[in-house]
């Protein structure tokens, strides 16, 4: 595809780790990567897209989403929820595994216009039977992960493993105990989903270490991160403080309003938002990126460090090379937003409704430079 030079004048920089706080800079874009970004740049001899006071921020990255699309009965085409509303982006969180990640490489991450990485399932069939992959010790296979890991490092970014009845049926935490040795011995994160006993979080949250992901953490089902007074469980606690990251992961299931401001009220945030957006709930309640973080910052965090979650810290966690902010020599990604104050009723996963005062609207998605304008939600 050919990437043409594009200079973006006139609007907002939000990127707090590179040091913007709505500085009103241009950004020069050459052959894909940020060139320049400086107070006024002439604009004799490029593209340009004007904006009118827009905020401009790092392309979003996704860090759950299920993009196997024809071949799980979740996965959904990664530029319909990529792209198409404004994350530049996704990860898909352990839809294949060892036997079948070179098919999802082939006919997914190669073709797609949004950037595409793999959590690889440690179980080896990946979600290709839906439920209890981990049910049967023989479906987890290390050589064969190992294998495929090593072949394919440029693309495979973490270890995924579901730590819930649905996944495990009676094993319990022996699964997530080998997940967790592969992850070590491959050298990347573990990114684990909780839900439903068994196992116990808390047996999950003892296992993880600093990079590790816990992601539905504000799930509104029991075995969750707080005790029933609402108070935090020690052992989420003592996770964030080795550095585990907790990762929000909304889905069909696994997001609930009054989880959240309770734990947020508590000061325990939550360190990346994605979305678990699939096939089924793209539609309602998930929609995309920018509306679960409409809901996070109705749950109270401000949309600065919001950002963030959807840009620095999953990039840095992730290893990802010159993704996640606005600097010279970074890929050129950019998620240009307003902020709109018409209200807005939204749902969590439980059917919580809230009022939102104000709605992340994505005008335009920069994508190694270049840009789509998006069209409303
Ligand atoms: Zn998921």
């Amino acid at each position: 595809m050919l990437k043409k030079n594009m200079l973006i004048k006139g609007g907002k920089l939000l990127d707090i780790k590179s040091g913007y706080r709505y500085d009103r800079k241009d950004i020069l874009i050459e052959n894909g990567i940020i060139k320049e970004i400086r107070n006024d740049i002439n604009s004799d001899g490029y593209q340009v897209l004007n904006l009118n006071g827009q905020i401009v921020l790092p392309g979003f990255i996704d860090i759950h989403t299920h993009v196997y699309f024809g071949k799980t009965s979740l996965g959904i085409d990664p530029d319909i929820i990529g792209i198409h509303t404004g994350t530049t982006t996704v990860f898909d969180a352990g839809s294949s595994g060892a036997d079948n990640f070179d098919d999802f490489y082939k006919n997914v991450i190669s073709k797609s216009q949004t950037r595409v990485f793999s959590l690889i399932n440690i179980a080896r069939t990946g979600l290709k039977n839906d439920r209890y992959e981990l049910a049967d010790l023989n479906n987890l296979d290390i050589g064969a992960l190992k294998d495929t890991v090593d072949r394919n490092r440029d693309y495979i970014k973490g270890i995924k493993a579901r730590a819930s009845k649905s996944a495990v049926g009676e094993m319990g935490i022996k699964p997530i105990e080998i997940a967790k040795k592969a992850a070590s011995l491959v050298g990347l994160p573990l990114v684990v989903h909780i839900g439903h006993y068994p196992p116990h979080v808390e047996d999950v949250l003892n296992l993880l270490d600093r990079g590790d992901v816990i992601t539905h953490c504000f799930h509104g089902k029991s075995n969750g991160l707080m005790n029933a007074d609402g108070s935090i469980k020690y052992e989420a606690i003592n996770a964030k403080k080795r550095g585990v990251l907790f990762d929000i992961g909304h889905g069909t299931e696994s997001f609930n309003f009054n989880t959240a401001k309770r734990a947020i009220g508590n000061g325990f945030y939550p360190d990346i938002i994605s979305t678990d957006i699939y096939l089924e709930n793209y539609k309602g309640p998930v929609y995309s990126l920018a509306i679960t973080m409409t809901k996070i910052m109705e749950s109270g965090i401000g949309l600065e460090e919001c950002v963030s979650k959807v840009t620095s810290v999953p990039a840095d966690n992730f290893k990802l090379d010159k993704l996640g902010m606005l600097k010279e020599g970074y890929i050129g990604d950019l998620t240009i937003i307003h902020l709109d104050p018409k209200p807005i009723e939204l749902v969590d996963s439980d059917k919580n409704v809230i009022h939102a005062n104000k709605q992340i609207i994505v005008d335009y998605v920069v994508k190694d430079g270049q840009v789509t304008k998006l069209t409303a939600r």
